[in-house]
């Protein structure tokens, strides 16, 4: 492992540096902070809260009273079970094991403690056998991060912003001893502000979030992916920092598993709004079509990684189709997706087929067939699950969408043990170093279910945060 040479001059001194201010840093940094350390957050954009502010604010959390109150049978072993198998069994079993054990904790603890509101129903996501999805009320991440600033303010502290983590500083004895950092920092000009050592005294927190939009990291991972296709991140997630823990000996682990979002419209930048309509009301109350044949090619509530991959193999972008019964069942209004365009009304299949040169025999057989399945209660080409207040598709207007898959998640990144250590390449905790979030890799394997970001990085943001501090 490489040693810094240079004598230490420290600028600054504290027990605890959290780098990244989204939700697995700032949840490391109130538990360590309420474990009586001295904590520095710091954040390289001018603005705090990374991909987490801009998240839908969706945790998924098994066998919580509120799925009790709801006759929702669920438990940990379940969530686990799901898991592994979106993730072809490439999760980490251990961390997956934490992860679902401590997720009715985890949310309980945004509510108790840190006082977050969530929407009054429970959501079931695609390769989630069980509803076990809680919306925070704004439906968005930034309703989580919001309270994690009162609690740090509450505890005396504050993120400090432009400032770019540079290098990570080990002594003699192969322990993290601190950062170089760049405070000033003027993203994306990579020498801007002025140099400062902080020395940690207990340790360094990674929480630096993932490497969508880090176009040189991910072609050199997976080169289908290159700048032609979209994201939904935040610009800023660049893998400066992962490098960085990479150079230092981190383990890296999975980082070609790269997750496309089957719900993504091309007729909008960014995450936008359409996944809205696509995840809460066309994939399970209504069906995705092939606009070549008019007919079905995936379970609409499989996993991320089975309908993008489908949607790729179609190669163009496929029609989500949904009903007024659907927009009313799903509680949600389309009203923004409507006036932007993005979803589209339609009174016959015959519009939908002109519009999205779908063949209209082949249309109409599919949505008879989909709806024999609705009132039967079992969808008999492939098995999606039928949502209980689901009703067959003829409840007009009818709406569509098209949907083509952008980046959205980096399941890779460094390996962490059960304590949220970064391990290095023999497998051994590096001393000094903890890491939580995105930033990790190996928990959701091949692909991380919707919903289990944010109880990541609530879990083992908090488990760094605790042992970083002891
Ligand atoms: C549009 C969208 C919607 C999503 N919705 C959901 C959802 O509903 N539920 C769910 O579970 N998951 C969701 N996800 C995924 C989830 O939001 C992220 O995986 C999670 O928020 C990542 O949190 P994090 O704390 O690891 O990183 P981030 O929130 O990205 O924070 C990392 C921070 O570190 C900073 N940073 C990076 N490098 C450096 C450096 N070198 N020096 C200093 N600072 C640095 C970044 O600027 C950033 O502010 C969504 C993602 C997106 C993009």
């Amino acid at each position: 492992m490489p040693v810094e040479q240079t004598a230490p001059r420290w600028d600054e001194e504290t027990d605890v540096v959290v780098i990244g201010s989204g939700l697995a840093g700032l949840a490391a940094a109130i538990e360590a902070g309420a474990a009586g350390s001295s904590v520095v957050i710091l954040e390289k954009m001018k603005g705090f809260g990374g991909n987490s502010t801009i998240s839908d604010g969706v945790v998924a959390a098994a066998g919580t009273p509120m799925q009790a109150e709801s006759n929702i049978v669920d438990t940990p072993r379940r969530m686990y079970d799901d898991m592994l198998k979106a993730g072809l069994g490439l999760n980490q079993p251990e961390l997956v094991r934490i992860l679902t054990e401590q997720s009715s904790e985890a949310l309980q603890w945004t509510i108790d403690v840190l006082g977050v509101k969530y929407r009054d129903r429970i959501d079931q996501f695609g390769g989630h056998s069980v509803p076990r999805c809680f919306t925070t009320h704004n439906h968005s991440g930034s309703a989580i991060i919001k309270q994690q600033l009162h609690k740090l303010k509450e505890q005396g502290m504050k993120i400090r912003t432009r400032v770019l983590l540079k290098k990570i500083l080990m002594n003699n004895r192969n322990r993290v001893s601190g950062v170089l950092v760049q405070e000033g920092y003027q993203y994306p000009e990579s020498e801007s502000g002025v140099e400062k050592r902080i020395k940690a005294r207990k340790a360094v927190v990674l929480a630096t979030g993932g490497f969508a939009n880090d176009i040189a990291l991910r072609t050199s991972q997976d080169p289908r992916l290159t700048r032609e296709i979209g994201s939904t991140n935040k610009f800023s997630t660049t893998g400066e920092a992962l490098r960085e823990a990479l150079r230092i000996g981190a383990m890296p682990v999975h980082l070609s598993w790269i997750q496309l979002g089957p719900w993504a419209c091309p007729d909008e930048k960014g995450y936008g709004i359409g996944p809205d309509f696509a995840s809460y009301i066309a994939f399970p109350y209504g069906i995705l079509v092939n606009p070549q044949t008019g007919r079905r090619f995936v379970n609409e509530l499989g996993d991320r990684k089975m309908r993008a991959d489908a949607i790729l193999q179609v190669g163009q972008p496929c029609i989500g189709l949904a009903d007024e019964a659907g927009v009313r069942a799903s509680g949600k209004s389309i009203a923004r997706c409507l006036k932007k365009g993005i979803v589209k009304k339609f009174d016959t299949l015959e519009e939908i087929a002109e519009v999205y040169q779908i063949p209209i025999p082949s249309l109409k057989k599919t949505v008879e067939t989909f709806n024999m399945g609705v009132d039967r209660g079992r969808d008999p080409e492939f098995d999606k699950p039928v949502v209980s207040n689901a009703t067959p598709l003829k409840h007009l207007p009818y709406y569509g969408i098209r949907l083509w898959p952008k980046v959205h998640h980096t399941m890779g990144g460094v390996l962490i043990n059960t304590r949220a250590q970064v391990l290095d390449l023999s497998h051994e905790p590096i001393d000094g170093f903890y890491a939580a979030g995105e930033v990790t890799g190996g928990i959701h394997g091949a692909c991380r279910l919707g919903s289990c970001a944010i109880t990541d990085c609530l879990v083992f943001g908090r488990i760094a945060g605790r042992n970083s501090a002891s």
